[in-house]
């Protein structure tokens, strides 16, 4: 049986104690418990901006907005992943082009991408299979030769490391799932983080169409790390 909210972990403890010292679980803006979870996410992971969502999905669909998407674009998106690290990309009407996995890892096949690159090629879109990363530095050079996004879909690789760095750490945009079977969870949530802040901005009028929006769109950079 499933039961919302899911009571993993003695999470529901923890929301039961939050609401009980006077808390609101809806938080309008970037503030309270939201920025502290943005704020140490962004630190650990070294980047400069973080939106949390509701989930790992509008996370992906988020980024995929953020880009901007044309009509007849393109992704490469690895073909063995949770359905959303694609199905996410056709609501703006991204055409998917799925890229063969490694039989061993399951992740992305670099050797099989470039020949798959056309001239309405956005992005590469990355999955690391139960933790194991991809070979980013690859996918990044492949992306940096022929001018592409880099999106890592990180929802199987919270604090997974390639090469001494942190999933999350390579991509123009990376995502994570927070969904109650993941490494790291919130009962559902999921959050993206980027350096860009055109991107950032985008994701965040996406979702977060009033007090937030104002506050981003008002005063560029406001939420730089360390800004209040
Ligand atoms: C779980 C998962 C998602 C979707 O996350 P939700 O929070 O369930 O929407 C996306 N991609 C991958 C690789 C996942 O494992």
């Amino acid at each position: 049986m499933h039961r919302w909210p899911p009571d993993i972990l003695g999470l529901g403890d923890a929301v039961k104690k939050y609401i009980d010292d006077g808390n609101s679980l809806s938080i309008r803006d970037r503030s309270g418990v939201i920025k502290e979870l943005e704020d140490r996410f962004a630190a650990i992971h070294d980047r400069k901006y973080a939106l949390t969502v509701s989930s790992g999905t509008m996370a992906l669909c988020s980024a995929f907005f953020a880009m901007d998407p044309q009509p007849g674009d393109e992704i490469i998106c690895t073909a063995f992943s949770f359905h959303s690290t694609a199905s996410s990309a056709r609501i703006w009407g991204l055409n998917v082009i799925f890229c063969d996995v490694e039989p061993d890892t399951g992740n992305i096949d670099v050797s099989k991408l470039e020949r798959l690159i056309t001239l309405r090629t956005k992005a590469v879109v990355s999955n690391d299979m139960w933790g194991h990363p991809c070979d980013k530095d690859v996918i990044l050079a492949i992306c940096r030769k022929y001018d592409l996004l880099y999106i890592e879909d990180c929802s199987h690789a919270h604090f997974s490391e390639y090469k001494g760095k942190y999933s999350g750490t390579f991509g123009d945009i990376a995502c994570w799932s927070f969904q109650s079977l993941k490494f790291l969870s919130g009962g559902e949530g999921g959050i993206l983080l980027t350096d860009n802040f055109a991107f950032y901005e985008r994701a965040v009028l996406l979702g977060h169409y009033s007090w937030r929006s104002l506050q981003t769109a008002a005063t560029p950079g406001f939420t730089e790390l360390g800004a209040s």
